[in-house]
């Protein structure tokens, strides 16, 4: 079963210290959500995962299934089966949205066993139609001139095409109007299995009416300081996070 474990990761940016421990495991069939005011490194967290070169990992280890990912690069980090969808997904312009999704799914299958072109299309096709995407996003170039929803319903299509061990999902909410949460939330939830776990990054609560996590985590100041279930979700959308800071004394 997938078994996903992050293990005192701190990481900087420029030198400066900005991830001061973080402790997480994640097991197959389980949805994991971090919650946390803005600028206390949640995105943070997903760069360093994915292996940003701008992130500098300074202590830890990340291990899916035994493997150390922080030794690997960007690609075999995917290739192990870790996805990430990123709070401002970057433009590829000359490279089609079909196109690099083939290439990506068969960069990890193995020389012999691509995916055939038939097969790859109808998937294509059928899980656009779910996200309820427009049949031309196929041909565009890879998230060019695609507004803020359109780049985040592509990143879940990336994410159902490539069918990952580990989804790692940043603000997937922000930008996006109700139907199109819903749109979304409704890809994530029918990805959910026993052999895959998910991480979701939120700054609100509203995306966890979508999408039901089984463990919720308050992250502030680089740290994961408060763990719960869902009712912790709850209690940061009726309170904020005043409490939070109030009980272990933060001060900012
Ligand atoms: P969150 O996602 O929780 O809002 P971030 O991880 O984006 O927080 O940012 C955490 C801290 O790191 C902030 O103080 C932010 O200004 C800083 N930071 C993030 N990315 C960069 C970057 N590329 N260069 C310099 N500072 C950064
Ligand atoms: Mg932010
Ligand atoms: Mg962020």
């Amino acid at each position: 079963a997938t078994h996903f474990k992050i293990d005192g990761l701190k990481a900087a940016i420029e030198g400066k210290e900005i991830l001061k421990g973080i402790d997480l495991e994640i097991k197959g069939g389980e949805v994991h959500a971090i919650m946390g005011p803005n600028g206390t490194g949640k995105s943070t967290l997903a760069s360093a995962l994915m292996g940003h070169p701008k992130y500098e990992v300074t202590e830890g280890e990340v291990t899916l299934d035994g493997e150390a990912l922080l030794e690997m690069g960007v690609d075999e980090r995917a290739r192990a089966g870790l996805f990430l969808a990123m709070q401002y997904p970057s433009e590829i312009p000359g490279v089609t949205n079909s196109d690099f999704l083939r290439s990506a799914i068969n960069a990890r299958r193995e020389e012999g066993k691509e995916i055939s072109l038939i097969k790859f299309i109808r998937q294509m096709e059928g899980k656009m139609k779910e996200l309820e995407m427009n049949p031309e996003f196929a041909h565009r170039y890879l998230n060019e001139g695609f507004s803020g929803g359109e780049k985040k319903r592509n990143e879940i299509l990336q994410m159902m095409m490539l069918e990952p061990k580990v989804v790692v999902l940043d603000e997937i909410d922000s930008g996006l109007d109700i139907d199109a949460l819903r749109i979304v939330a409704n890809g994530v939830n029918a990805m959910r299995s026993e052999e895959r776990g998910f991480l979701i990054i939120t700054h609100y609560q509203r995306l966890l009416n979508y999408i039901k996590p089984d463990f919720v985590h308050v992250m502030m100041q680089g740290r994961i300081v408060k763990s719960g279930g869902p009712e912790l979700a709850e209690r940061l959308e009726n309170e904020g996070y005043d409490w939070v800071k109030e009980e272990l004394g933060i001060v900012d």
